[in-house]
């Protein structure tokens, strides 16, 4: 049996605290998110937090909103690396998270690809991103409120996943696409995130909030 806490179905699943059950929830991706993109990244020395990450997590804690890390991690399918690389990786982030007093609710990582190795070889696999299924099981299993749940990533596929999960908005850091069904919030960085973060943090009506957010950014 494997140590950690991958499923039957390939998927890493780990909840580290469980949440208040009907509560929306801050879905975040990982590279490009909260740590820095450096591509199959399978050494924790390369673990670096992006500047932003810590105040918009402590922001959801002080409204009582999880956070969730959604994360594609092909290099896992690929054969690059494995779970007690992605593992290691993950430890250091999470250390380097809890130092500054955050922490993730729960993380979902999906392996598959539709060019990895056999084992890991789907051709439209339902839980990597821009499909729902990551954000979909950790919603139905946490029974968090997904329409009323915000999603923040530096792709398309992470708006794209979000809007077909029925999120209430997502926001797009750096310079990626969305052509998405949903709100989305541009920021140029993560740090630029925060604000519309506290926007939708302090609103009940996070989508039209959002909607206003982006008017006001493009000017
Ligand atoms: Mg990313």
């Amino acid at each position: 049996m494997s140590p950690f806490p991958v499923g039957p179905d390939q998927i890493w699943y780990e909840v580290r605290h469980r949440p208040a059950p009907g509560t929306r929830a801050l879905f975040l991706d990982r590279d490009g998110v909260i740590i820095r993109d450096r591509h199959y990244l399978r050494d924790p020395d390369g673990v670096e937090l992006l500047d932003g990450i810590v105040a918009i997590m402590r922001a959801a804690q002080r409204s009582g909103v999880p956070c969730i890390v959604v994360t594609n991690q092909s290099g896992i399918g690929r054969g690059l690396f494995g779970w007690p690389e992605f593992y290691a990786v993950q430890e250091r982030m999470l250390e380097d998270l809890a130092r500054a007093g955050v922490a993730p609710a729960a993380v979902l990582a999906c392996p598959h690809h539709p060019e990895a190795k056999a084992a890991y070889r789907l051709a439209d696999p339902p839980m990597r991103k821009p499909n729902p299924g990551m954000i979909l099981r950790a919603a139905e299993s946490l029974g968090l409120s997904a329409a009323e749940s915000l999603m923040i990533g530096d792709k398309g596929d992470d708006m794209a996943a979000a809007a077909a999960a029925g999120l209430s908005g997502g926001i797009l850091v750096g310079p990626g696409e969305a052509a998405v069904a949903m709100p989305v919030h541009r920021a140029g960085d993560v740090r630029a995130a925060l604000e519309p973060v506290e926007t939708w943090l302090a609103d009940g009506a996070p989508a039209s909030r959002l909607r206003a957010a982006e008017t006001h950014a493009t000017g």
